[in-house]
Order: structure tokens, then sequence, then C-alpha cells
């Protein structure tokens, strides 16, 4: 059995809806390009998991509707087929039910089998058909078909953008402690939000936050990757650490999915420890539907950015900056928090100056090469670690709130003030602001189109190690 998921940009689903409800009332189709996103073994059903990218929508131009169901014409079906197999893409169909019904009719099922058909005929037994179906109240459903007959639902379709729409059939009911956060805002978000699966990276100040925060707000499973353990110094903001933790010496990524597990408000936790973008950590995030960065390092918000594009994972990135003022002034000369949201098609971190590669490429050698690292430290090539940053549990903590508040606002919609995709908190001037940036066209993680959505390729994420 194989977990199939979908996701696509704001500006796919625009396409769609434009293509599917064109005439009134009529039936519409398109034809919907996707490049794959394999995870031998998902961490939440730990099964094989295909997650589905959408690249590219084609509205169907010639189809014969007659406001009951579309016919697909085969000249365009199977010149498709043949630059699916060319260009390494899925195939899938679309079409809507702009009366309903909101599931696939016994019609879809004959007309789809048949698609499948020509499809194996054409590309070979291993050929899949992707199936999604809009209907006129909102519903979105997909499903796979693959040799000879099979289907299999799409656990959600995602579109991200200026709002994260999240898809996913059934809908159980919420428990009794979400009942005062559905007076707010609905049961629909309760029901998202259990199914949503979110990665925390870091288990710091902020991402001890961060987690707790997501599973009182009803997110269903939480990935926690950090590759550090608790210390005495970590205890002033390492919400849930003890005493005892930290002479355990135990994992932060442990002691914040056991504070997390202690709620026993239905979240499933996992804690990973290892370095985020180690081999064994990377079928996890690639399941995440959206991550938190968490972390203070550079290499880490590199590697996630990349992730971000290439597997259409909505990355929320939080930075914190606190510094002394330089005697004899006293005081602080800064404390400010910055939210930033990661995806296509907006500028990246690079392009908003908010990593340096530099300090990444330390990072980098100081973890992998520590022999290395140190003969160049002590020779002044690197510029070595420094002292230790101040930090305030307040701070770390308020800026993990905007992070959630920033991901719930992209999917209830409370703000009244658009923000774009970068807030920054001046704690000095109690002021938020939105800042802007654009893709630098010679960016290739974001100003091109090829890389959003590539999904898998050799090597991950074109790293070159
Ligand atoms: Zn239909
Ligand atoms: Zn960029």
């Amino acid at each position: 059995m194989t977990t199939f998921s979908i996701t696509g940009l704001e500006e796919h689903e625009a396409a769609l809806r434009a293509a599917l409800f064109e005439n009134a009332g009529i039936e519409g189709a398109a034809y919907v390009l996707f490049r794959e996103a394999q995870m031998t073994n998902d961490p939440w059903d730990r099964r094989r998991h295909t997650k589905l990218l959408v690249r590219e929508v084609i509205p169907i131009q010639s189809v014969s509707a007659d406001g009951m169901h579309v016919t697909w014409d085969t000249v365009s079906y199977v010149a498709l087929l043949q630059r699916a197999q060319r260009e390494e893409l899925i195939l899938g169909i679309a079409h809507s039910h702009p009366k309903g019904p909101a599931e696939f009719s016994a019609q879809d099922d004959a007309n789809e089998a048949e698609l499948l058909r020509t499809a194996c005929n054409r590309n070979g037994a291993a050929a899949k058909l992707v199936s999604l179906l809009f209907s006129g109240d909102g519903t979105v459903l997909a499903r796979v078909w693959q040799y000879p007959q099979h289907q299999s639902t799409v656990r959600s379709v995602m579109f991200i953008g200026e709002r994260i729409q999240f898809h996913r059939p059934d809908a159980a009911p919420a428990s009794a402690a979400f009942a005062r956060q559905i007076l707010a805002f609905g049961p629909t978000l309760i029901h998202q939000l259990k199914n949503f699966r979110i990665g925390v990276i870091g288990a710091g100040g902020t991402g001890s936050a961060t987690a707790p925060l997501l599973a009182r707000a009803g997110v269903g499973q939480i990935l926690i990757v950090d590759d550090d353990i608790v210390e005495i110094t970590n205890l002033n903001r390492l919400h849930g650490a003890t005493q005892m933790d930290a002479d355990a010496m135990r994992p932060k990524a442990e002691v914040v999915a056991r504070e997390v597990a202690r709620m026993a408000l239905g979240a499933r936790v996992l804690p990973l420890r290892g370095w985020v973008s180690a081999p064994d950590v990377r079928d996890a995030l690639k399941a995440c539907d959206v991550i938190f960065c968490c972390t203070d390092d550079h290499a880490g918000r590199v590697f996630l950015n990349r992730l971000a594009y290439y597997y259409l994972i909505p990355v929320f990135d939080m930075g914190l900056a606190m510094a002394v003022a330089e005697p004899p002034v006293a005081g602080m000369a800064d404390i400010s928090a910055r939210v930033t949201t990661v995806m296509p098609p907006e500028a990246c971190l690079l392009c908003r100056g908010a990593v340096d590669v530099e300090v990444a490429r330390e990072e980098d050698l100081r973890r992998q090469e520590p022999t290395e690292y140190e003969r160049r430290k002590r020779e002044a090539y690197v510029r070595g670690e420094g002292n230790p940053n101040p930090a305030v549990v307040t701070f770390t903590t308020e800026v993990a709130c905007m992070a959630v508040n920033e991901f719930l606002n992209r999917i209830v919609g409370f703000r009244k003030r658009n923000m774009g995709f970068e807030i920054r908190r001046r704690f000095l001037f109690s002021e938020d602001r939105a800042t802007t940036a654009r893709p630098r066209h010679t960016c290739p993680v974001c100003g091109v189109r090829d890389a959003w959505g590539l999904g898998d390729t050799d090597p991950f994420l074109d790293i070159v190690g």
C-alpha cells in the first residue's frame, strides 16, 4: 500500500478553477502534470508515501461537455503521455461537478479506467493516472489509478500561497478540548489541523514553544528534529525541560516530544535526534505538509530553504535578534523578531538576506570535518562560534507565537491587513512591519521556476556534497 498526497501552488488552484468552472453549471476539465516525491518509509504511516507535486495545469479546450460529464480527446491525452514519459512527470486529469455530487460518479470510474488502460499501453504497466475532482460546494477530492484497475484515495490535497488550502476527505468529530477554539474559528480549522503533518526543526527556546502551541491548537502530527541535548544553560527558555533532563543529558527533541505527549490532546509526536540534512531524516521531512524552522544556525536554514521550493513545503522561518548596547550606553541596542513564510513564488531566505552563506559553510565544515574546522579556526580562516547570544524566554516564546499565528492566518485569514510573507516585530518600538523582497533572477532556488515542485532529484535537492 502506498499513501498519496498532492501539493500545488495557489496559481495552480486558480488555473484549475478557471478551467473547471469556465461555463456556469457545466463540467470543465484540465490536465495536470506532476513531479513525484517518494518516501519509502513515511514516519506516520510506516509505509510508502508518494507526494505528487503540481508542475503545470493545461486547460482542455476541445472538450464536449453536456453538463453531465466530460469526454477526453485521445490525441491530446496521448501527446501528454509521451511528454510525461520524456520528462519524468505523472499525468493527471481534473474535472468538476458544478452541481454535485461531491464524489466520483460511475461514469468517472468508467472513463478513468479507460484512460489508465491507454496510459499503461503507451507508457508501461507502471504508469499511474491521477484524478482530481472539484465540486461546486468547494470539496476537492483526488485518487490515483494504477494497473490494472486499482484506485487509491489521496490523503490530502493542499494548495499553498497567500492562503493555505488543505482538503482532506474524512471528517471525524473534534475533541471537547477544542470547543473554545471552535467558537473563534469554527470546526473546519480543527479538522484540518488534526490532519496536518508538521515538522518543527530545532527544539530549543523557539522550538520548545512552537511544538506545544501547535499541539494545543489541534495539530495531529508533529515531527521534532534536533541533535542537541538539554544543558543547564537552556533551562531559562526550554519549555518543559527540567534540571533532571539536563543532568541526564536527554535529547531536546525527546523532552519536547514528551511534553506534547503529556497533553493527551491526540497529537502524535515523533522526536528525531539528528541533524536536519542527514539522509535518515529525509523521508520524515518530505512527509511534512508544513515546517517550522526554529534553528538559529545558517546551514539548517539554507537546507530548509531549498526543501521549501523543491517539495512545495511552506517553511515558517523564525529569527530573533537581541543585541546589547556597546558601553557606555546601557541597555539593549536591538530586540527584534522575524517570521518569514518561505515558499514559491516568493523570495527565498537567500534573496532576503536572512542567511549568511559563509557562516552556513563554516557550520557544515564544523559538523562534517571537525578537525579541519579547528585547524582553520586556529589559523583564523573561519570566524568561529564566538560568544553565545543573549536569550530571554519571553522573546523566544513570542516569536513562536508569531509564527504559529502566521500559519493559522494562512488557513483562516483572520488578519485585516496583508503582511505579505515576512513580518518583523521591533520590540524596542512596539511595532510590526511587513518587509518585502523580490527573487533575484540569478537565484537557483526562487529565481527560476524549474526548481519549484521539482521533487526528487539525484543528488537530493541538487546539492553536490
Ligand atoms: Zn465526474
Ligand atoms: Zn532566492
